[in-house]
C-alpha cells in the first residue's frame, strides 16, 4: 500500500507541510521505547461530502491516553478535526483512513517528557467491504496486564504485543489472532473488539483489558436502536467455542464476521446473525443514511 506520495501533504504541529520534506529527531522515547499514542479514524465519501466517522471521540481518547501516560497533550481538540478535514481536502481524500501520532520531543531518558508533538496524516482506503467472512486462531500471546500498561490507552508500544500475535497467527494460517487477558478470559482481537451471539443475544468482554473500541460503543448504541439484547461480561474460551456466530468491530475492521476460531466453525449462517444486522446498520450510519432503520 501506497501511504504517500511527492505529492502528499501532512499536518505537523500546526503546519501543513510535504511528507517527503517533514522530519524528525531520532533521540526520542517514542521512537526508542515506543513511548507515544495514536489513533486510527476513517472518513466516508457521503452524500454530505466526505465526512470523518465520530472524529470527536477518537480525539477524546488520543487525550485520555496521553494523558494516562503523562504524555503534554496542549491542543485544541476542534483545530485537530479541522486539520483532518483539511488534510482530505488537500490530499483530495474521501474514503480514507486517518492516522494523528502524538510522540515526544527529544528526549532518551525514562522521565516524563518535557514536551510532544502532533502529526496527522491520510491515505486513501477502500470503500465498505465486510463481506469476507474471518478464520481466526487463538493466541499464545495475551494481552498486557493493566496493571503494566494502561490498556484503555491507544498507545504505540501496546502495538508490539499486537504485532508479535498477528504474524504469529498468519504464520499458522489464520486472517487474524484472537487474544485472551491474563486470567484466560477473551479479551480482544489484535486491532479490534469481538461480539459473540448466543441464543438471540450479543455477549462482549467487558471494559477492563481491553481497549475501549470507539465502534464497540456505537455497536452497542446500535443495540439499542435496533432492540437487540446485549451484555457485557467475561467469556472463556469454552463458552466461546459454543457461541452460534461472532464477529469482529473496529474502524479499519468495520464490522467482520466470523468463519472460525481455530477449528471451530460458528454454526450460524452469517447472513441470518445479529452481526450481519449490525453491519448493514453500521454501513448506514458512517454513511449517513439516516433511516437505517428502515433501509436494513
Ligand atoms: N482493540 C484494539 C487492540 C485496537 O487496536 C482497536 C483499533 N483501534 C480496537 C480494539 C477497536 O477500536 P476502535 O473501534 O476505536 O477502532
Amino acid at each position: 500500500m501506497d501511504y504517500y506520495n511527492s505529492n502528499t501533504i501532512i499536518y505537523l504541529d500546526g503546519k501543513f507541510e510535504k511528507a517527503i520534506n517533514s522530519t524528525t529527531d531520532l533521540f526520542g522515547q517514542s521512537l526508542h521505547y515506543g513511548y507515544g499514542a495514536f489513533e486510527g479514524i476513517r472518513s466516508y465519501k457521503t452524500h454530505n461530502g466526505s465526512r470523518i466517522f465520530k472524529a470527536a471521540a477518537h480525539f477524546d481518547r488520543l487525550e485520555l491516553s496521553c494523558q494516562l501516560a503523562n504524555i503534554p497533550f496542549p491542543w485544541d481538540k476542534k483545530e485537530l478535526i479541522d486539520a483532518c478535514y483539511q488534510i482530505l481536502k488537500t490530499n483530495k481524500l474521501k474514503d480514507a483512513y486517518i492516522r494523528p501520532l502524538v510522540f515526544c520531543h527529544p528526549n532518551m531518558k525514562l522521565n516524563e517528557p518535557t514536551g510532544s508533538s502532533i502529526f496527522i496524516c491520510a491515505w486513501s482506503w477502500d470503500v465498505y467491504s465486510g463481506s469476507k467472512l474471518l478464520k481466526m486462531g487463538l493466541s499464545e500471546f495475551e494481552r498486557p496486564n493493566p496493571k503494566s500498561v494502561p490498556m484503555q490507552a491507544k498507545l504505540s508500544g501496546n502495538y508490539v504485543n499486537s504485532i508479535l500475535a498477528t504474524t504469529a497467527a498468519n504464520k499458522n494460517g489464520f486472517d487474524e489472532a484472537l487474544l485472551l487477558d491474563m486470567h484466560g478470559f477473551l479479551a480482544e482481537a489484535s486491532g479490534a473488539n469481538i461480539f459473540t451471539e448466543k441464543d438471540g443475544k450479543l455477549i462482549t468482554p467487558s471494559l477492563g483489558n481491553i481497549l475501549p473500541g470507539i465502534t464497540r460503543a456505537t455497536v452497542i448504541e446500535l443495540c439499542g436502536v435496533l432492540d437487540i439484547a446485549y451484555t457485557e461480561q467475561k467469556i472463556t474460551v469454552a463458552a466461546l467455542k459454543k457461541a452460534d456466530s461472532a464477529f469482529l468491530c473496529g474502524t479499519a475492521t468495520e464490522i467482520a464476521g466470523i468463519k472460525s476460531i481455530d477449528d471451530y466453525i460458528f454454526p450460524q449462517k452469517w447472513t441470518e446473525s445479529i452481526g450481519y444486522t449490525i453491519q448493514k446498520a453500521y454501513k448506514n450510519l458512517v454513511l449517513e443514511k439516516v433511516n437505517y432503520e428502515v433501509i436494513i
